[in-house]
């Protein structure tokens, strides 16, 4: 996914978001209008209910339907990758981040000359731009 199309879909949710909102506040307005116009009008206070509690279970499935999707788009996280160089032969190798790796950590020897190698680069990889440097 790209810069572009990820702000939108913030854009979306926030938009979303913002009438599920509005139609609660609606609805539970309506439900409290519905309580003072029981004594006075009876119909018009059932109707309000009636509206109150629609609007009040749309927004509530909507929003459980925003959750969801957004839930599976939180998935698609991209790989993080660690680079390891040897200082002594320049012998490079890419792998996985592993948990606990950071920058001027000290891994396994090199392939090549035995020295220790050094983890000079963590990065994300983005379809975009190939990477994204984290440090
Ligand atoms: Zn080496």
């Amino acid at each position: 996914m790209n810069k572009a199309s990820s702000s939108t879909t913030t854009k979306i949710s926030s938009f979303v978001l913002l009438v599920i909102f509005i139609t609660l506040a609606l609805s539970l307005t309506a439900l409290i209008l519905a309580t003072y116009t029981f004594s006075q009008d009876g119909i018009a206070a059932y109707y309000l209910l009636l509206i109150g509690f629609l609007g009040a279970a749309l927004s509530t499935y909507v929003l459980l339907q925003t959750r969801k999707k957004l839930k599976r788009l939180g998935i698609k996280t991209p790989p993080i990758t660690t680079t390891v160089e040897c200082r002594k032969c320049g012998f490079k190798s890419i792998r996985e981040f592993q948990r606990g790796d950071y920058i001027f950590k000290e891994v396994e020897p090199c392939q090549k000359c035995n020295e220790n190698m050094l983890i000079t680069t963590i990065y994300k990889e983005v379809e975009e731009k190939g990477e994204k440097r984290l440090f």
